[in-house]
C-alpha cells in the first residue's frame, strides 16, 4: 500500500493507493491556501492518519508517501521551490512528512505525477515515449522518454502549456504572451468566446443557456458547437487550430507514440478529437509518418493521486 496526495490550491486530496495502482479510499479537506505552510501541512498530516484509520489501514503497511505539488520541485532533495497558488517558496515538504510519519517522502509537479499514473496504469501503459496534457484552468504537461518522467536539470521541464505558439489577443499569467495554455484551457476558451460575444453581439445558443457571460463554461460552448452554433463552431476552430499547433510541435521535438489528454476540457474530447487529428494530419512534417496515438486519459482526476504514490518508479 501507498499513500499519494493531491496538493492543489483549493483542496487537500489523499489517496490510499494499491501497489495494482487502486484506490483504496479518498479524503479531501480544503487548502485554504491563504494559510503558512506548515499549518496547511499539519492539516496534510491529520488527513493521512484520518484516512488510515477510517480504511483500517496502519501506517505500518505504508510504503511510501507521494504528493503531487502544483509549482516547481526539486525531487530530489524534497524542497517545494515554487508554488504560486499557495504563495510557498522553499517549504521543505519532504523533512516535516518524514518526521511526523516516518515514511519516505515524495514529490512532484503535479502534472508530472498525473502522467506518471496515465503511463503506469491509464491511456499511456506501455507507451515508454508519451506526453501527458491536462487541459483545465491552465495547461500542464509530463514528458515520460524511456519509461521514466523526464523532469530537465531543474525539474521544470515539460511546462508545455507556457510554449508559444502564437499570438494572442490577451497575456498568459506568466508574463508573456501566446502560451499553449491561453488558446487550450478551458479559461483560454471561454475568453475567446466572451470576446466574440462582446465584439458581434449575435444569435448564440451559448447565450440562451446562461444568465451572464461570468456563467459560460468550457461544456456550454462545446455543447453549442455540437448542436450547429456558428460562434460556438469559431471558438472551437481556433482551438482545434492552436492545439494542433502545439501537438505538431510536440511530436517535431519528441516523435512520441502516444499523447494522452486529460483534464475538463477532455470531457468534449468525442466531439473535437477527429478535427484535431484532421488538422494535425494537415500540418505534421513527416506526411508519411501516421499521427502517432492521441487519446482521452482514463484516470480522471485520480491520476495525479496514483501517480504521486508510484514516484518511486518514474
Ligand atoms: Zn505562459
Amino acid at each position: 500500500m501507498r499513500i499519494g496526495i493531491d496538493l492543489g490550491g483549493t483542496n487537500i486530496v489523499v489517496g490510499i493507493v494499491t501497489n495494482e495502482g487502486d484506490i483504496v479510499l479518498k479524503k479531501s479537506t480544503p487548502t485554504l491556501a491563504s494559510r503558512s505552510s506548515l499549518v496547511i501541512i499539519e492539516d496534510m498530516v491529520n488527513l493521512i492518519y484520518k484516512t488510515l484509520e477510517v480504511s483500517n489501514i496502519s501506517i505500518d503497511d505504508i510504503e511510501l508517501i507521494g504528493i503531487g505539488v502544483p509549482g516547481l520541485v526539486d525531487y530530489k532533495s524534497g524542497i517545494i521551490k515554487e508554488c504560486v497558488n499557495l504563495g510557498w517558496k522553499n517549504v521543505d515538504i519532504c523533512k516535516i512528512l518524514k518526521e511526523k510519519t516516518g515514511k519516505r517522502i515524495f514529490i512532484e509537479n503535479d502534472a508530472n505525477a498525473a502522467a506518471g499514473g496515465e503511463y503506469l496504469f491509464g491511456t499511456m501503459k506501455n507507451h515508454l515515449n508519451s506526453v501527458f496534457l491536462t487541459l483545465g484552468t491552465g495547461v500542464g504537461g509530463g514528458i515520460i522518454l524511456n519509461g521514466k518522467l523526464y523532469r530537465g536539470k531543474n525539474g521544470a521541464a515539460a511546462e508545455i502549456g507556457h510554449m508559444t505558439v502564437g499570438e494572442n489577443f490577451y497575456n498568459c499569467a506568466c508574463g508573456n504572451n501566446g502560451c499553449f495554455e491561453t488558446f487550450t484551457s478551458a479559461t483560454g476558451i471561454i475568453k475567446y468566446a466572451k470576446k466574440l460575444i462582446n465584439e458581434n453581439p449575435q444569435d448564440t445558443l451559448i447565450l440562451k443557456k446562461v444568465n451572464g457571460l461570468d456563467q459560460i463554461d468550457a461544456k456550454i460552448i462545446f455543447d453549442s458547437a455540437k448542436q450547429g452554433d456558428k460562434l460556438a463552431n469559431l471558438v472551437v476552430e481556433r482551438f482545434v487550430k492552436y492545439f494542433s499547433i502545439g501537438i505538431c510541435n510536440i511530436l517535431n521535438i519528441l516523435d512520441v507514440t502516444m499523447i494522452g489528454i486529460g483534464g475538463g476540457v477532455s470531457a468534449a474530447g468525442e466531439f473535437f478529437m477527429e478535427l484535431l487529428l484532421n488538422d494535425i494530419k494537415k500540418h505534421k512534417l513527416f506526411k508519411e509518418i501516421p499521427v502517432c496515438y492521441i487519446k482521452i486519459a482514463t484516470l480522471g482526476n485520480d491520476a495525479g493521486i496514483i501517480g504521486a504514490a508510484m514516484l518511486d518508479k518514474l
